[in-house]
């Protein structure tokens, strides 16, 4: 017995003893006695009552005040509730805290107990599986998606790898499930949307098949041409012609390649463009010396429209060779003697505009979005014979990425295209100088 206990009795003897003598002094010891015990038994009834009461309060309120042993029952059950207390903040808090970090996971959770009824899920598996709270406690996963891959997934004994499959939120977003079983047959399911990542195979995928056909082409012809020289009677003329269509090909591969390089220069380059001052106006002139080179075969109008004092912040070797995409574009799909103007502009926004405009033969609605892709063509056939790689307008648009810059395209089919390479204010500078303007507009 605690010593608590024995406290108690000691007391209680001692009453007894008391009254004992009191009964003796006037007669009436039972008397005295069954007084004493009728009084004890009416203050352990009322410290019960109170007990009793104090419990039904709540804890919020401290224990009533009691003597002896009925002060430490209060006492023990007050410390134990404290206890439970401080640990059912504690475990509050770390639950909190579970939820906070699996609300912040990309991917989705859902708990499913031993029957394989949903449990719990995470913010994320709402939103990847659009379940939805308290109607889908309880649910089996495969009653709320009907997918048949998903299905005959779930209905493996024991799961392995993990399936994948259209979520039944959006359309033409990919998920990825995979069950790991823990506890007592409980299993956890695990989502993850690999949208982005399949899209990025595809890429890769499209990008090599693209390479592939695009050096395949001129390297069949070239080695048709070449087996005829090796083997065949060839007549001088032939010779000549043959030759001429293979370097034709050669060049088409070595603007491949180039523009390949281009492209893979500028992926790499995660940092963004040197912020240079580039005297575009100088550039322009270098360039329009390039430009009527090509143009002597087509003899387009081209018109120049500059603004001297305008300049940016950049890469000049980027900018050249964006710009210089866009005019070989207007040359090679405007027919011969079209009309092209060349603008450099600032806009009242603050930002500067390079723009090019030709009558040539346009471009239908439904191609502009895709024309920045990689190898997208139009005319595939006209693309080719005017030497294009088909990567120009995504090289065009890296660069204008780099230089936080974006591309305008308006065009109508057989009226003419116009390309705006536009450029933020911050991009912007003017010539400060007599002596920056005069080398921008050279002697
Ligand atoms: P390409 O090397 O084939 O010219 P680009 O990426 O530069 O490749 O252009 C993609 C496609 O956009 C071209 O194949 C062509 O069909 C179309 N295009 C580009 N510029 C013009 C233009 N000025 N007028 C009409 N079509 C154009």
């Amino acid at each position: 017995m605690p010593k608590q206990g024995w406290e108690e009795i000691r007391r209680i003897v001692a009453l007894a003893g008391v009254a004992v003598a009191l009964g003796w002094l006037f007669g009436q010891i039972f008397l005295a006695l069954a007084i004493l015990f009728a009084l004890l038994f009416i203050w352990y009834f009322r410290n019960l009552i109170r007990l009793q009461r104090w419990l039904q309060k709540g804890k919020k309120y401290v224990p009533p005040l009691a003597g002896g042993l009925w002060g430490e029952v209060f006492n023990g059950i007050y410390r134990l509730q404290q206890r439970s207390r401080a640990r059912n903040k504690r475990i509050v808090k770390l639950l909190n805290r579970f939820r906070e970090s699996t609300a912040a996971l990309p991917d989705g959770v859902v708990v499913l107990d031993q029957s394989g009824d949903i449990e719990w899920w995470n913010e994320s598996a709402e939103k990847l599986l659009g379940l939805r709270y308290p109607q889908d406690v309880g649910q089996r996963l495969t009653n709320l998606i009907r997918n048949p891959d998903f299905v005959r997934y779930f209905g493996q004994p024991n799961p392995t790898e993990r399936v994948e499959f259209e979520s039944p939120r959006k359309e033409g977003m990919i998920l990825t499930v995979r069950r790991v079983p823990y506890g007592n047959k409980q299993e956890l399911v695990l989502i993850r949307d690999i949208t982005l990542i399949r899209r990025v195979e595809d890429m890769r995928r499209d990008f090599v098949a693209n390479i592939s056909h695009e050096l395949r082409t001129p390297l069949t012809v070239m080695r048709g041409f070449l087996e005829n020289l090796a083997h065949g009677e060839v007549e001088e003329e032939e010779r000549k012609r043959s030759l001429e269509l293979m370097l034709q090909q050669a060049t088409r591969m070595q603007v491949l390649v180039e523009d390949l390089m281009m492209l893979s220069r500028l992926e790499n380059q995660e940092t963004k463009v040197a912020s240079e001052v580039v005297p575009v106006p100088q550039l322009l002139t270098t360039l329009r010396e390039e430009v009527e080179l090509l143009n002597r075969e087509k003899q387009h109008r081209i018109h120049w429209d500059i603004d001297d004092t305008l300049y940016l912040r950049g890469n000049s070797k980027e900018l050249d060779s964006a710009f210089m995409n866009l005019l070989v574009n207007a040359i090679n799909y405007t027919p011969a003697g079209g009309e092209i103007h060349v603008r450099w502009y600032g806009r009242e926004d603050g930002s500067a505009c390079f723009e090019v405009q030709d009558n040539g033969i346009g471009i239908a609605p439904q191609h502009v979005a895709r024309l920045t892709e990689r190898f997208y063509r139009v005319d595939v056939a006209r693309s080719r014979e005017s030497g294009g790689s088909g990567l120009g307008l995504a090289i065009v648009k890296h660069i204008l990425n780099r230089h936080n810059g974006r591309l305008e395209v308006e065009s109508q089919v057989n009226r003419g295209t116009t390309f705006a390479c536009v450029f933020p204010p911050e991009q912007v500078t003017h010539a400060e100088t007599d002596d920056d303007l005069q080398s921008a507009t050279g002697p």
